[in-house]
């Protein structure tokens, strides 16, 4: 099972790759909503993911992110610590930063330029 999927992942990932110049390594920005997930159901993201992406994967995230998850508490430390660890990439809400979702949906408007995969458990992610 395992394997079919990561060959699907290869699949799709080529489609991404020919199609839209998605290189490796994969950018895939992270929110706090996919750090408690990956938290909660015991998943390492950073030996993971590069299977899924069928490809090497930087970890990134942005100040918003990490300003929400310190702003949420206790609760969400663990997952602060997971984005703590991924490169922070700079968002455009230097002055006032605005929820994780809404600055990833940022980073990857116009046309997502910067090639970034988003992960997030947020269905209502709408582009
Ligand atoms: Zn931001």
């Amino acid at each position: 099972m395992k394997i079919k999927r990561q060959k699907h992942a290869k699949k799709h990932m080529g489609f991404y790759k020919f199609n839209f110049g998605f290189r490796e390594p994969f950018q895939v920005l992270l929110d706090g909503t996919f750090c408690q997930a990956a938290l909660r159901n015991k998943i390492q993201i950073r030996e993971q993911l590069p299977g899924y992406l069928a490809g090497a994967t930087q970890l990134c995230t942005t100040r918003c992110v990490l300003k929400e998850l310190e702003s949420l508490g206790k609760e969400l430390y663990g997952a602060k610590l997971i984005a703590q660890r991924c490169q922070v990439r700079h968002c455009s809400h230097f002055k006032e930063p605005v929820g994780g979702s809404a600055c990833l949906l940022s980073m990857v408007e116009g046309g997502n330029p910067h090639h970034y995969f988003i992960a997030t458990q947020v269905r209502s992610f709408s582009f």
